[in-house]
């Protein structure tokens, strides 16, 4: 970093392109790198994603060149038993910081600036003070051209005009009938839910209780949590077992 703050790269968000590609450079290349991203933490879309969102590819084909992610351990149980371990969001998340802080920000020729915009043109806005800095940089790498989307920071593509009804569509386990039911009690605006009373092993056994119908309303189902506990009997009769 030269004594002006300038940086032969600036590199534009700290997801997985990003920190790939800087890694490389700290390895590779006596240059410095400033990333800026608008994220709180390095590793881009996992901050955002469900928690129940794994990696689809193994571990160890995962992240930057110069640190595993992983152990490259088969699990034994699940539905990827037998298969190489597929890290979970958070343990992603946990390895591109453990990245940034343990291999790029020691190198003293990487600047990182979390919580960051870039506005064009060298500028960066922070988004916690609303100050805006111009950066100066050889080379302005942009690390969010794939431009993933996730739903949960997404708005809809579509409009919804003031004062419409809304009546969501539920149709099949009691475990969605339950989820569903404890998110419209919240909506006053909801008068009805759509749900399926057809006499299915989905609707009668997948839960212990069944959900009720008083006076002609649905009773919303008070357990913890969504509401309804789970039948471990009906469930072990449909894992799959490879
Ligand atoms: C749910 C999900 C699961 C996936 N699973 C896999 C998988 O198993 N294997 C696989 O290979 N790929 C997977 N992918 C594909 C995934 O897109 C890539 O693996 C990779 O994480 C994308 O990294 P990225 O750096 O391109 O994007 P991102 O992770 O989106 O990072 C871009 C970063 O840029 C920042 N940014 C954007 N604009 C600006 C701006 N103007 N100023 C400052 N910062 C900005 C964002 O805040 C973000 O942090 C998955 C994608 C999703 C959505």
């Amino acid at each position: 970093m030269s004594e002006n703050g300038a940086s032969d790269y600036l590199v534009v968000g700290a997801g997985a392109m990003g920190m790939a590609f800087t890694d490389v450079l700290m390895n590779e290349t006596e240059a410095t790198v400033t990333i800026v991203d608008r994220h709180g933490r390095p590793g881009g879309h996992w901050n955002d994603s469900y928690p129940f969102v794994r990696l689809h590819q193994p571990s160890s084909f995962y992240g930057v060149n110069s640190r595993a992610l992983g152990t490259n351990q088969k699990d034994s149980v699940g539905l990827n038993a037998g298969l190489y371990e597929l890290a979970s969001g958070s343990e992603v998340v946990t390895y591109f910081d453990q990245v940034m802080n343990q291999q790029l920000l020691p190198t003293g020729r990487v600047k990182y600036l979390p919580m960051c915009e870039y506005i064009g043109n060298g500028t960066v806005k922070n988004l916690v003070s609303g100050v805006e800095t111009h950066l100066e940089a050889k080379k302005t790498v942009d690390a969010t051209y794939m431009n993933v989307t996730v739903p949960s920071v997404t708005t809809p593509s579509y409009k919804v005009s003031e004062g419409i009804t809304c009546i969501p569509h539920c149709w099949s386990s009691d475990i969605l009938l339950s989820a569903t039911l404890q998110l419209v009690s919240c909506i006053p605006s909801i008068p009805y839910i759509e749900y399926c009373t057809l006499e299915t092993p989905l609707r009668t056994s997948v839960c212990q209780d069944r959900i009720k119908v008083v006076d002609g309303y649905v009773e919303i189902p008070d357990r913890p949590g969504i509401g309804v506990q789970l039948n471990e009997e009906t469930l072990k009769s449909y894992f799959y077992n490879p």
